[in-house]
C-alpha cells in the first residue's frame, strides 16, 4: 500500500479521506471499533468547514447545533456572553468520527480496526515501512503518518526526542 495512517482520529481520517481523494492507496490502523466516545469539548470551529467540504465531508449531514456564542457562567448564575466572530459548531465526537470513518470506507480506504501499531521501521532495501500489528501481523506501507495524538506509547517505542516524559504540572 501507499501510505498507513497509524490512529483513526480526526487527523488520521481526514488525511486517510485527502490522500484517497487524490488516487493513493490508504490504510488505517485503529485501536478501537468506530464508533467510539472520546472526552473532547466537541466543538468545532467554522474555520474547517471548506477543507471538510473539499474532502466531501460536509459535517451538515449531522445536523450539528450551530454555536454564535460564548458564555461564561459563574457557580452563583451569573453570566457573560460574547458574539463568535467565526463561530462553530457542536458535534459529537461519536458522531463525527464515525461518519467520517464511513465515508473512507466507501471511498476505499482500508482499515484494520481493534488493533494497534507496536513498531516501525523503515527499510531501505525496498523503500518501504514494516509496520507491526499488536495481533502479530506485517503490514508494509511506502509512507506511514503518525496520525495517533498526543503522548502514545508508540512515541516512546520509537525514542521520539520530542516525547515528554511527564505531563506538563501548574503551578
Ligand atoms: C478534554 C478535551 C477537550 C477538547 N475539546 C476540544 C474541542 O472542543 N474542540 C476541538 O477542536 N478540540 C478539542 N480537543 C482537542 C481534540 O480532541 C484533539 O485536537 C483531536 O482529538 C486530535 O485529533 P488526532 O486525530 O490528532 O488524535 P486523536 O483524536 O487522539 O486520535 C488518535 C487515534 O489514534 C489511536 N491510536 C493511538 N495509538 C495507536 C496505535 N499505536 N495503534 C493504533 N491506533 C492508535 C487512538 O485510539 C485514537 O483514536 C479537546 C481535547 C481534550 C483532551
Amino acid at each position: 500500500m501507499d501510505i498507513l495512517m497509524i490512529g483513526g482520529g480526526l487527523a488520521g481520517l481526514a488525511a486517510a479521506l485527502d490522500l484517497a481523494g487524490r488516487g493513493h492507496q490508504v490504510a488505517v490502523v485503529e485501536r478501537k471499533h468506530y464508533p467510539f466516545h472520546k472526552v473532547c469539548g466537541e466543538y468545532v470551529s467554522n474555520e474547517v468547514l471548506p477543507y471538510l467540504r473539499r474532502l466531501g465531508a460536509d459535517p451538515a449531514a449531522l445536523a450539528p447545533a450551530a454555536i454564535n456564542t460564548f458564555l461564561l457562567s459563574s457557580p452563583g448564575g451569573r453570566c457573560l456572553t460574547a458574539p463568535l466572530d467565526l463561530g462553530g459548531f457542536g458535534v459529537s465526537r461519536f458522531a463525527l468520527d464515525d461518519f467520517l470513518y464511513r465515508l473512507a470506507q466507501a471511498r476505499g480506504v482500508t482499515f484494520y480496526l481493534k488493533n494497534t501499531v507496536t513498531d516501525v521501521a523503515y527499510d531501505p532495501a525496498t523503500d518501504q515501512h514494516r509496520v507491526a500489528l499488536a495481533d502479530g501481523r506485517e503490514l508494509t506501507a511506502r509512507v506511514v503518518l503518525g496520525t495517533y495524538g498526543k503522548r502514545a506509547n508508540l512515541d516512546r517505542q520509537l525514542q521520539r526526542t520530542f516525547s515528554p516524559s511527564a505531563r506538563p504540572t501548574s503551578a
